[in-house]
């Protein structure tokens, strides 16, 4: 797993096999518990936090700077950017007027709870607002490690593999919506976007999906739509409203 990779310090790098496990076992319990933490406070201020995967390319800040203005207001929206570097992406969601902060994971490539914690303390997002964690484009440990969101929304452009679900089954299995983003270029593409909804569904059955397009809005009331639903459903469990 991802303490292959180098996101978790030096003591990731433990050559012997059982003590690796044990880092790897550790870290997660510890990350969870903050995951636990970021959610009871997202619930108690009636905060929608959605975390948001992909591979690199596939349009997720495009797709959040088109949501902010389709939500046109009527909720407030705040983003946690993830990068290994750079502030491009949290510059252009401030341009479309949302509240924005850049994480820089370094040579990590996926954020944790304790990213997402401190960014919010910085972000402050108010009650009822829309809160989108735009994870670092990796396909691969982002599934692994719970931030506290209420939901994973898996993004997957039609310019990439019919086949990516699976390829990569624990992120398609970790989320409950996937977009399919780019939809306006199938014409000229091979791209069978049925073949890719079938290859998610294969690997997670209870998958979600929206067609949509960052770049003509289609599809985008029904993005919508699904977060709308989603919260409300989220006020029912908390007893706050419904
Ligand atoms: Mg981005
Ligand atoms: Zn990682």
């Amino acid at each position: 797993m991802c303490v292959d990779c180098g996101c978790h310090g030096s003591d990731a790098h433990e050559h012997h096999n059982s003590r690796r496990v044990t880092v790897e076992r550790d870290l997660l319990a510890e990350n969870n518990s903050l995951a636990y933490d970021n959610r009871r406070f997202f619930a108690e201020r009636g905060i929608c936090a959605l975390n948001l995967v992909s591979s690199p390319g596939s349009g997720k800040t495009s797709i959040l700077e088109r949501t902010v203005a389709e939500m046109g207001g009527l909720r407030p929206v705040a983003v946690i950017e993830g990068d290994q570097q750079t502030a491009n992406d949290a510059e252009r969601i401030k341009a479309t007027g949302a509240a924005a902060v850049q994480v820089n994971t370094g040579s990590g490539c996926h954020l944790d709870a304790r990213m997402v914690a401190e960014a919010v303390v910085e972000l402050d997002p108010p009650r009822n607002s829309c809160l989108f964690i735009e994870n670092v484009g990796n396909l691969v440990c982002p599934a692994m490690f719970d931030l506290g969101e209420a939901a994973k929304v898996v993004i997957i452009s039609v310019t990439e593999g019919e086949d990516k679900p699976e390829k990569y089954p624990y992120m398609f299995r970790a989320a409950s919506l996937c977009l399919i983003n780019k939809v306006d270029l199938v014409p000229f593409l091979d791209f069978d976007v049925k073949a890719l909804r079938e290859s998610a569904t294969a690997v997670n059955p209870s998958l979600a999906f929206v067609e949509l397009s960052a770049r003509t809005g289609e599809g985008f009331s029904a993005w919508l739509k699904w977060i709308d639903d989603l919260s409300l459903a989220m006020r029912r469990v908390s007893g706050e409203g419904g």
